[in-house]
């Protein structure tokens, strides 16, 4: 099977698919998210979120949108910042897109009181004026890749040999090869995400008849280069993609360069990519820290201080992490995006 049909089993089999099964976050989990390193991250995203309504023109009704939510944390950190705001607070509405029955559990727990309503996919949360998160969402979306094999292009798939799973490859089904550099060597491999570009289909299709911005933060590149970048993870350390399947989470970067070109095509204003790191210095992430670290207690200010150490160093998640802005035609570049170069340049492109 292609690898994307892999990847899609893997995590969203309903009975062994990885997040299907249980909580996968935490330092007891195998892998850590930005939310659940620290509350300021979701905070910051709150106050981004009041300053966004502000410039949609106060709708008295903001259809708030997370996607993948995890364990709820982001959402529920974004809310008590969101708070701080209560012209804002007041119009909010919450529709979390979750296929993971046990990760809903988890939401409805964290976010007890507040009353969210849960989406398998986009398609059905109401239109209106809205504001979208996804955190690390766009990187478990399946990915097809696509090798170049001697003169030709191939899929790459998933096989059985020797009792064990395999990379294979197969002729590829459509003209996909087209749009790749025709200077690759044999082996090249280049990844393409179908079910972001749907996405980004949907999200720009949501844009035109109301005002909205979607927030994407994940790990991944600004231009399309040759290189694999699915990979698994399990127990915080690399795992082999093809070994016990749904038992890791598996990934794969994200190619800003290819959305933010898309969503520009489909006529959305387009914020980014920038590094988390830019993202989270200008939204003052430095200065909510110092004034935490004024009432903590010592063990608290150790916490704080290396979660935001986390967050924005570059040796850590700083610069791998990017964030992209995707909005309506016309809106203003939204808080932490101000520096943003003229239309057509990208930041740390
Ligand atoms: N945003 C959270 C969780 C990231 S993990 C955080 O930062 O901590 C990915 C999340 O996306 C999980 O909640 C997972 O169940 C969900 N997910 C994965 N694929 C999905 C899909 N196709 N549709 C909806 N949710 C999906």
């Amino acid at each position: 099977m292609p690898v994307a049909e892999y990847m899609a089993l893997a995590l969203g089999h309903p009975e062994h698919g990885y997040y299907m099964k249980g909580d996968p976050f935490g330092t007891d989990g195998d892998f850590i998210t930005a939310p659940e390193i620290g509350q300021v991250f979701g905070e910051l995203i709150g106050l981004w979120s009041a300053v966004t309504w502000q410039q949609m023109g106060m709708p008295d009704r903001t259809i708030l949108i997370e996607c993948g939510p995890g364990r709820g944390t982001l959402m529920n950190d974004l809310l008590r910042a969101a708070g701080t705001v209560p012209a804002f607070a007041r119009t909010i509405e919450v529709h979390l897109v979750e296929t993971s029955p046990a990760l809903r559990d988890r939401q409805a727990g964290t976010l007890s009181g507040i009353g969210p309503v849960w989406h398998d996919t986009l398609d059905t949360v109401p239109d209106g004026p809205s504001i979208l998160i996804a955190n690390e969402f766009i990187d478990a979306l399946p990915i097809r890749q696509i090798v170049r094999d001697n003169e030709d292009w191939a899929e790459r798939c998933v096989g059985v040999a020797g009792g064990a799973l395999r990379f294979v490859t197969s002729p590829v089904s459509d003209d996909l090869g087209a749009a790749l550099p025709n200077n690759a060597l044999p082996g090249d491999i280049f990844e393409f995400c179908p079910a972001a570009a749907a996405f980004i289909d949907q999200i720009a299709a949501r844009f035109t008849g109301h005002p909205g911005a979607a927030l994407f933060v994940d790990y991944g590149y600004a231009r399309r280069a040759a290189g694999e970048t699915l990979q698994a993870v399990r127990d915080h350390g690399y795992a082999d993609p093809l070994t016990d399947p749904g038992e890791a989470d598996i990934t794969a970067h994200v190619d800003f360069g290819s959305l933010a070109a898309q969503a520009a095509s489909l006529g959305c204003a387009v914020f980014g990519p920038i590094s988390q790191a830019a993202f989270l210095r200008s939204l003052g992430i430095v200065e909510r820290t110092t004034a935490l670290l004024k009432n903590a207690r010592p063990e608290q200010a150790q916490a704080l201080q290396s979660a935001t150490q986390r967050l924005i160093d570059p040796a850590a998640m700083g610069d791998l992490f990017k964030a992209l802005v995707v909005a309506h035609a016309g809106a203003a570049a939204p808080a932490g995006f101000e520096t943003q170069l003229a239309p057509g340049h990208r930041q740390d492109d």
